[in-house]
């Protein structure tokens, strides 16, 4: 409808639920359909979803986890892994990402995968984030104090950690609070932060980056298609996804994309890391198509601090 010079675009999202399959009983068949309303419109909207029992499991699982996440970061629940990162010309040690884990008290680790959204969709998203910044800042700067002062941390951020809280504030502290140069933090974004709108991205990044922390923009190649955004605001590096990593040696569109995203970042001056780099002859191709950087199984998955300790005493040995 169009109104006072302005149009609506209205859209609608339904959630089905039928008898007496789904139930004879009016009450669980309104609830069944209201479940299911919600999954179409977390899948896009302007769509419909018919509802079955595993849409009430999910459900269930996912309220039990967000009334869980509440107290985990108290009890101490919440831990950081590392997986060590590499240059991949020198094979050197250059730092490592972040990675959240939690360890549930009756339902074992539990990867961010799973309870990441559930933290976006509570908005405990933000003290989660601070508490993640302020802890990998913290390790980093205890492998600076080692010796390892060139070593970087990257810490993966949320889209909603831009929306709520003071992010700019929280990154600061947390470098200040450890110690840590600015220059040894990476930020790691998603595409998905670039399509946002109202958001104001380039001021933080701006700001950010004047006290020297640099960025990266992770996943590459799984969201967003438009890559304009990549003139408008500064990165430092991209991170291809796993997906075209794993399939490299197989699968020779994989490779040209991997050429082609790769030969991009340079002209832009932007470094390229591969993640998920599992094998050998993998890594001896990505060295060959100028990959700079990479992470993966072949030499490490997350590792808890002291296992991190080990394996940098380890490498250190090596280099
Ligand atoms: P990501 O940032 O792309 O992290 C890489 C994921 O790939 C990690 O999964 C890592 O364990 C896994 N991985 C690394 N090397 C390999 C490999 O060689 N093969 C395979 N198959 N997998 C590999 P993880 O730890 O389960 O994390 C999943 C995602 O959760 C991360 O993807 C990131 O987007 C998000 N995440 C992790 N930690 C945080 C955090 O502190 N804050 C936020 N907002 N998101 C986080
Ligand atoms: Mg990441
Ligand atoms: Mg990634």
């Amino acid at each position: 409808p169009c109104q006072a010079g302005k149009c609506l675009r209205i859209t609608c999202s339904l959630g089905l639920s039928i008898a007496p399959d789904d139930s004879d009983d009016f009450d669980i068949l309104l609830k069944n359909a209201d479940t299911a309303m919600y999954i179409a419109k977390d899948r896009g909207r302007n769509g419909w979803q018919s509802y079955n029992e595993e849409m009430s499991r999910n459900l269930k699982e996912n309220l039990r986890l967000a009334t869980d996440l509440r107290g985990a970061i108290d009890s101490q629940q919440l831990v950081m892994h590392y997986q060590p990162k590499f240059e991949l010309k020198t094979g050197n040690l250059v730092g490592a990402e972040a990675l959240l884990r939690w360890e549930h008290p009756t339902l074992g680790m539990i990867y961010p995968d799973s309870f990441i959204f559930i933290a976006e969709k509570t908005g405990l998203i933000t003290e989660i984030g601070a508490w993640v910044l302020q802890e990998a800042c913290f390790q980093a700067a205890k492998w600076h104090q080692q010796g390892f002062a060139h070593l970087h941390v990257s810490v993966n951020l949320s889209p909603v950690q831009f929306q709520r809280g003071d992010l700019e504030a929280i990154v600061v502290d947390a470098l200040s609070d450890t110690g840590l140069p600015a220059r040894a933090l990476e930020l790691e974004l998603t595409e998905s932060l670039f399509i946002e709108k109202g958001l104001d991205v380039s001021g933080v990044l701006h700001r950010l980056r004047e006290h020297g922390v640099r960025f990266s923009i992770d996943d590459l190649g799984t969201g967003y298609s438009n890559l304009g955004y990549l003139t408008r605001f500064k990165v430092e590096t991209l991170k291809i996804d796993r997906s075209f990593i794993s399939r490299l040696t197989h699968n020779s569109h994989d490779e040209a994309v991997v050429r082609a995203i790769t030969q991009m970042a340079h002209g832009l001056n932007m470094l390229i890391v591969a993640e998920g780099i599992e094998d050998e002859s993998t890594l001896e191709r990505l060295r060959l198509l100028g990959c700079d950087k990479g992470q993966g199984y072949f030499w490490a998955g997350g590792l808890s601090p002291d296992e991190f300790n080990q394996f940098l005493l380890e490498t250190a040995g090596d280099e």
